[in-house]
């Protein structure tokens, strides 16, 4: 490869990894007409998609000059990085190139703001349209939208890609203006909504007319940094749960702040929060798999997740009342919500329990996670434990079973979540 292909490849792959939101499970997109690619059932760039394969995408921005200044960015103006700016027509090669070579199987394209929004948007957007109609590419393309683009482009972006994604990044206005004072909620959340009219609408066409054209057939998705400002999980969550809600988002990602640069305006921190938001991705997937609502999870009172132990098992130590779950009788609803079961093993219990009764031995087979539920659950009204335990007893016995300390990985990380806090 051409050297300087290879600077600014090393440059803006770089620039790009702070962004999580590449997920492209949902994409359905067919190989027609002898194209190439095909962007059935893939998943986020070296990950896993649900059925387990591990798939990659060509992550990359654009450019990473950028007319703005938002504090918590590497991209940022005022931050004296390398810069680098790819062509439309270098970026195409390259996918086009490296799909060749097997390395990857789509794009995830997003850019700095360069000159402005459109002049950006509509780079963006050519790449995605040169891929699919010079080069019939059926691969998987995820676009981010630009902050203040136009609505056409946007229109435009969801025929080509499968995924569109509009990063809102600070949970409020007020955090907004102090960090990213060049950009407003508004101007996030009117492209978010011009993707929702766009795909309901093109999924009412393809109902009348099988021609029709999909529009980012993956939906949209957006990432929100946690710890950047200081917002609590509870206004994370709430706001996760009304963009759900409000603009049928596929995912929303969260991505703990990461210190890349000195600002007066930033948190000193010396590590990412991993574990806050691992506990945040928890509680995002209870919400949407397992029916607990936000206020069940945090509320004002207690308004942050609980450092050491995950948000379900959090949920069921506070409400001992309503366990033990007698499995062979209980709504599968319930059964969700005892720790250690997750939707497939409930799954399983339900159907499995119409032709005998359950006991633990089937439990065991069915992947319930047995050291974890036995202190929520009976089967055929007997329980797994030889005597009762309070909900302090339990947390101490799940957490360090027969009396292991956490490790020191662990302990840094709740120390440093502690600190936050
Ligand atoms: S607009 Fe985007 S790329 Fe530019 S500084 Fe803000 S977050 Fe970074």
């Amino acid at each position: 490869m051409d050297s300087r292909i290879t600077d600014k490849l090393t440059i803006l792959a770089d620039a790009a990894k702070y962004d999580v939101s590449c997920s492209s499970s949902g994409g359905k997109r067919k190989n027609e007409n002898k194209g190439l690619g095909n962007a059935e059932g893939m998943g986020i760039c070296h990950s896993y998609t649900e059925d387990g394969r591990c798939v990659s995408l060509l992550k990359i921005l654009l450019t990473n000059y950028c007319i703005y200044d938002c504090a918590y960015c590497v991209t940022r103006r005022s931050n004296d990085v390398k810069r680098a700016a790819f062509t439309v027509q270098e970026v195409v090669d390259l996918t086009i190139n490296f799909y060749r070579r097997n390395y990857i199987e789509g794009l995830f394209l997003s850019s700095g703001i360069f000159k402005n929004s459109d002049y950006t948007m509509e780079r963006l957007v050519r790449v995605a349209k040169k891929l699919r109609q010079e080069h019939k590419f059926n691969g998987y393309i995820h676009l981010k939208t630009i902050p203040g683009a136009s609505e056409e482009l946007i229109k435009e972006a969801g025929l080509y890609a499968d995924r569109l994604s509009v990063n809102i990044e600070l949970p409020t206005e007020r955090s907004l203006q102090q960090l990213a004072p060049e950009k407003n909620y508004a101007e996030i959340l009117l492209p978010m909504d011009t993707i929702k009219q766009q795909v309901v609408q093109a999924m009412e066409e393809k109902k009348l007319f099988k021609s029709a054209p999909v529009f980012a057939p993956a939906g949209q998705s957006t990432q929100l940094i946690v710890g950047a400002s200081a917002e609590n999980d509870h206004q994370i969550l709430q706001l996760s749960n009304q963009l759900y809600q409000d603009y049928n988002l596929k995912r929303v990602y969260y991505s703990g702040y990461v210190p890349v640069s000195s600002d007066s305006r930033m948190p000193i921190i010396t590590a990412p929060p991993i574990i806050r938001e691992n506990r945040i991705y928890q509680a995002d997937w209870l919400m949407r798999f397992y029916g607990f609502s936000v206020q069940e999870l945090v509320d004002e009172q207690q308004p942050n997740l609980e450092p050491d132990i995950d948000p379900k098992l959090a949920w069921a130590l506070r409400n001992r009342f309503i366990f033990p779950v007698e499995l062979n009788t209980a709504d599968y609803e319930l059964i969700l919500r005892v720790p250690g079961i997750g939707v497939k093993s409930a799954q399983k219990i339900v159907s499995a329990r119409r032709f005998a009764q359950l006991n633990f031995d089937h439990l065991r087979q069915m992947g319930v996670v047995l050291k974890r539920a036995k202190y929520f659950i009976t089967c055929q009204t007997k329980s797994m434990l030889r005597q009762e335990f309070d909900s302090l007893q339990i947390r101490n016995k799940i957490l360090f079973g027969d009396g292991a300390k956490p490790s020191a990985l662990l302990r840094q990380q709740l120390d440093l979540f502690r600190q936050a806090g």
